[in-house]
């Protein structure tokens, strides 16, 4: 049934679509640990598991710890190939048996569900996030969409269940422009939620970039012409398979740009180590460029190069903090300095969120600040102003500080406190800039460390996780009824 808020595409929107030219890739994949168990892998990329490592993940296959069903393998040559002189790259892409030892995690994390007003839309902050693919050329093992790739049932609102489905493009226009009209009937902000104009999208999944060009510029096209300001693309493509990023591609950009200039484009890329960029030679050392700084993979360099000679468009890193690929001070200084050497921004670090299986890849917060804190010395002002983010269900988190010294009178106190102070909020833009301060534990990976020792809580940071273990040491009816 045709409704007030139906599509239209415009005349311009369907010249700038006729124009588009695709390319066909080969990512050379490998999807799933058959090939590797039956050795059958390319023989350029067979020995990215030992026999015992295939050994162990084969006795797994079809138990409640199978590392993919968990999340599914998959892995580039590219990847491969440069994950062969390094360990954090490896330990990113490989499958091991520890990520399933302890399966505790939220199935949906940062509860997106309870922010999802149309299938493969969160509209949860100022901006939209749409999913748009459920799958990237490569899978990191700590991803925090393994529900989404997996393909796993997830709670809806309503109590049902379902995996999560991908965004339409008429039903997302449709959504943006009722929102909208409706925004500007109420004076500015959404009668209902208290939110306003919906100017921003971020295309995510899995990666926008395993779509061809023209399923781009059609969600760009249509996202433009529903009066979107901002178009946000998440890619960890740069580091699977930087040969995507080709003339044909930025062709399609150039295209985008002439027909709707006033639509800003920010490529939000995922660098999680310096390895994934930099050439490294025998002995995994980093090379010099005659020119200043490091030496960077050439195909890699090419299409930074090329989307930093587009004006009108950024290019912004963010990527979490993992246990044993990129928890290294050194590691990380290296890289925000090469990125802004490079025109790219470093935008947030992340704490690991509590995904399932979250245990074996999350560095503690407390540990995570003070890496990025290190790696920090010694930048300039430019190069290191990335935050550390912690993504509560309640908004995006920034964990302002670690302190080692107790403060005279203050319960909790003793070894120092954590600093948390909330970024954006999900509902209540009030909400921005306040705070919450509790005693640390420097083991904690996640806020249901620090209920025992709240300091102070504007925010309600850690109501809900107090009141989840209240219920759970509360007695049972059995408990009761045996005591009385
Ligand atoms: S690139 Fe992002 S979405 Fe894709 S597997 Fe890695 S973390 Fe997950």
């Amino acid at each position: 049934m045709s409704t007030a808020y139906e599509r239209q595409p415009s005349p311009k929107s369907e010249a700038f679509l006729a124009s588009v030219e695709n390319s066909k890739y080969d990512r050379q994949i490998i999807t799933g640990l058959q090939k590797f168990f039956d050795g059958k892998a390319p023989a350029n990329m067979r020995d990215l598991y030992s026999p015992v490592e295939l050994q162990t993940l084969r006795e797994l296959r079809g138990t409640p710890k199978d590392v993919e069903k968990r999340m599914p393998v998959k892995v580039t040559r590219h990847y491969c190939e440069q994950a062969k002189k390094s360990a954090p790259m490896r330990t990113l892409i490989k499958a091991t048996p520890a990520e399933t030892v302890d399966l505790d995690g939220a199935p949906d994390p940062g509860r997106q569900m309870d922010y999802s007003p149309v299938e493969g839309l969160i509209h949860k902050y100022e901006l939209g996030l749409i999913y748009v693919a459920s799958t990237c050329s490569a899978h990191c093992r700590f991803c925090y969409r393994e529900e989404l790739i997996a393909r796993k049932e997830v709670e809806r609102p309503d109590g049902t269940m379902a995996p999560k489905g991908l965004a339409q493009i008429e039903e997302i226009v449709r959504y943006i422009l009722k929102h909208n009209a409706e925004v500007r009937a109420n004076g500015g902000t959404h009668p209902q939620t208290g939110r306003e104009k919906l100017r921003e999208i971020l295309m995510s999944g899995g990666d926008p970039m395993v779509l061809s060009n023209s399923n781009l510029a059609s969600w760009l096209s249509a996202l433009a012409e529903a009066g979107i300001e901002q178009v946000r693309i998440g890619t960890k493509e740069m580091a699977f398979f930087p040969d995507r990023f080709d003339a044909t591609f930025m062709d399609m950009l150039d295209k985008f740009h002439a027909a709707y200039p006033g639509v800003q484009l920010r490529m939000m890329v995922h660098f999680n180590h310096p390895d994934e960029f930099l050439q490294m030679d025998d002995a995994g050392g980093y090379i010099d460029d005659p020119a200043g700084g490091l030496t960077w993979l050439p195909n890699t360099r090419r299409a930074v190069a090329e989307l930093g000679k587009r004006e009108w468009l950024s290019i912004d890193n963010q990527a979490p903090i993992i246990k044993g690929i990129n928890d290294d001070a050194d590691a990380l200084r290296i890289m925000q300095r090469e990125l802004r050497r490079h025109r790219i921004e470093n935008h947030y670090f992340f704490c690991g969120r509590d995904i399932v299986g979250h245990k074996a890849f999350n560095v503690p917060i407390e540990e995570a600040w003070r890496i990025l804190n290190n790696s920090q010395k010694g930048l300039s002002g430019v190069e290191g102003h990335a935050l550390l983010s912690i993504t509560h269900y309640k908004g995006k988190t920034e964990v302002v500080a670690v302190t080692n010294q107790p403060i005279k009178g203050v319960a909790h106190s003793e070894r120092g406190v954590i600093i948390f102070k909330l970024l954006r909020s999900a509902k209540d833009a009030p909400d921005k800039g306040k705070v919450a301060i509790a005693g640390r534990n420097p083991s904690a990976i996640w806020f249901s460390g620090y209920t025992d020792r709240v300091v102070f809580d504007e925010l309600g940071l850690f109501d809900e996780y107090i009141a989840l273990e209240k219920k759970a040491q509360a007695p049972t009816p059995m408990q009761l009824a045996a005591v009385e």
